[in-house]
């Protein structure tokens, strides 16, 4: 994928199908499903690729055990099935894994067990393998640092796991493999209509400045948290769609808890569940459900979230963690569709909602990323069949992710990159010194900067810690220190002097810091 290139696209195509404001999950899935189907695609997205939401997530891809308990079958179903598809259209970025809800009660083992069979069922075909009942000891051999005290066994299911940043770029290449139009730090200022119809919209490049107008038949707003504020572009007197609610995790070394297991703890003080998911060698505990009243695309994790994480996993470890132990703390903003008469946040549906404006624009927002498939589906059929484009049928089900690989070695470092990893390799076999790492803390190679920047479209310092690699999830202050170096290997291939690396040094530690604890 190169900028200039989709530059170029942009500046000479006069007439798009499909416009998508917002390169998140649902906006990348409705470009992938929109390309894929022969229409010509254009993506704006005004930072970089999944700078927002789809970053931040529990990196679970799953049905949601709490919405089953909740009696969301629908959702469930919808989401087992899309699963499935994930696991077998990315294989390199999402894979499954094992997660055990301990039992400390008789009833506990049977009731959890009764529920995850059902949760197996829903997914019919497409089930990742069967519940199991574990006894004390294979649940302790599982989990060693499990509390034992009162524990007699846990039951097993199975669920996926991916990389949700990761998966965010190989879903804007393998758009661009159909012929779709994607660009990062480009944001939509204004939308313009003939008539009571949008018929276009204004874009600012922020890297040039440069401003764009562009016309096109069709608009889909897939922009998460700032859903309201992209509508409110269309119709001046419209009312919120969208409540904010965060959530936290933390990030702790694999010493405090290791194994190949996940841990589901099913009930919180706050009524909802908390999970331990191994994660690049680390583990990644959270979440939390705080109503919040502003948007931003960094958003701050707060002590008392931090400290109720930190004391539900004590509960369950028999080594106590401190806050000296949590290598990074990330935060994101769920975009809920908002029920009127409640900011209860943790109650608000998970289900996605799709509305077309009287100008024409369909709106999508609310779901998961492991339905961003089917999100992306929902708006490109009521985009076609709103503007009058020709039907076309959606392939997306069968569309093998960019970097499809089934024969990677899942202990390569590399394995991440599936087919892509060979360019890698390629680049450390022309010069060595790519080998060398960012950090003796981190996994990540010089070879990476390399390969992200001239092939992922990254442009900053966070794009590369952040997303292409997750250096800043994984060990925020190990990234603060290996970002001179990113910068310095970015600089000659973007053309840029020293003024850069140091500007981009200092942006990055200031969104960086905020991954620390105090
Ligand atoms: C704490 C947490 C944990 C989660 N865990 C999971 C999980 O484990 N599994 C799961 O399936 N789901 C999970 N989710 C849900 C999932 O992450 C979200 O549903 C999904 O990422 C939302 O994607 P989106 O594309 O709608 O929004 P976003 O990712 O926020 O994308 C919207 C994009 O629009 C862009 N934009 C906004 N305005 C403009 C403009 N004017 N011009 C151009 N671009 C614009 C923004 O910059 C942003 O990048 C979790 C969510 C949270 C918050």
């Amino acid at each position: 994928m190169s900028r200039s290139h989709m530059l170029r696209q942009l500046e000479e195509v006069a007439l798009w199908d499909i416009v998508i404001i917002g390169g998140g999950a649902t906006g990348l899935g409705a470009a992938v499903d929109a390309a894929s189907r022969g229409y010509k695609t254009l993506l704006l997205e005004q930072s970089d690729f999944a700078k927002g939401t789809s970053s931040r997530s529990t990196k679970l891809v799953h049905g949601g055990v709490r919405y089953l308990a909740q009696g969301n079958v629908k959702l469930v179903r919808e989401a087992l099935r899309e699963r499935g598809l994930m696991l077998k259209n990315a294989p390199h970025v999402c894979h499954n894994i094992s997660f055990i809800i301990p039992s400390f009660h008789w009833w506990q083992k049977w009731y959890y067990s009764i529920g995850l069979s059902a949760y197996d069922l829903l997914a019919g075909k497409l089930s990742l393998g069967r519940t199991t009942l574990l006894s004390k000891r294979n649940t302790l051999e599982r989990m060693p640092t499990l509390v034992s005290r009162k524990l007699n066994g846990g039951v097993q299911y199975k669920d996926g796991q991916f990389d949700d940043a990761r998966l965010a770029v190989n879903l804007a290449q393998t758009a661009e493999t159909y012929g779709g139009v994607l660009l990062n730090y480009c944001k939509v200022t204004s939308l313009t209509k003939t008539g009571t119809r949008l018929s276009g919209l204004v874009a600012r490049d922020l890297v040039s400045g440069s401003e764009f107008n562009i016309r096109c038949k069709t608009i889909v707003n897939a922009t998460g948290i700032f859903t309201d504020s992209v509508m409110r572009l269309d119709e001046t007197e419209h009312e919120p769609i969208v409540s904010l609610s965060q959530g936290v995790h933390i990030v702790i070394d694999k010493k405090h808890f290791p194994g190949h297991t996940a841990l589901m703890i099913p009930k919180t003080d706050d009524n909802r569940v908390l999970f331990a998911v191994p994660w690049h060698d680390k583990i990644v505990v959270g979440t939390t459900d705080t109503p919040v009243g502003e948007t931003s695309l960094d958003p701050v994790p707060l002590q008392e979230e931090i400290d109720f994480i930190i004391q539900h996993i004590n509960r369950y470890l028999s080594t106590e963690i401190q806050s000296a132990d949590i290598r990074s703390v990330y935060a994101g903003l769920r975009p809920l569709v908002r029920i009127k008469g409640t900011n209860i946040t943790s109650i608000l549906p998970r289900d996605h909602t799709t509305i077309v404006s009287k100008g024409g624009m369909v709106t999508i927002t609310g779901g998961k990323w492991t339905t961003y498939r089917s999100m992306g589906k929902h708006a490109i059929d009521k985009a076609v069949a709103n503007c009058g484009l020709e039907k076309k049928t959606c392939i997306t089900e069968s569309i093998k992710i960019h970097g499809y690989s089934h024969e990677a070695d899942q202990n390569d470092p590399l394995f991440i990159y599936g087919s892509d990893a060979a360019g890698i390799r390629n680049l450390m076999e022309t010069d060595p010194s790519f080998s060398g790492l960012l950090h003796p803390g981190l996994p990540y190679t010089r070879a990476e900067v390399v390969w992200a920047t001239t092939n992922e479209m990254a442009l900053t310092v966070d794009d590369i810690l952040a997303r292409r690699t997750r250096a800043l999830f994984l060990d925020a202050a190990a990234s603060i220190e290996a970002a001179p170096l990113v910068a310095s290997l970015m600089a000659p291939l973007l053309g840029k002097n020293s003024a850069w690396q140091m500007e981009q040094v200092s942006e990055f530690s200031a969104i960086a810091k905020n991954y620390l604890m105090h």
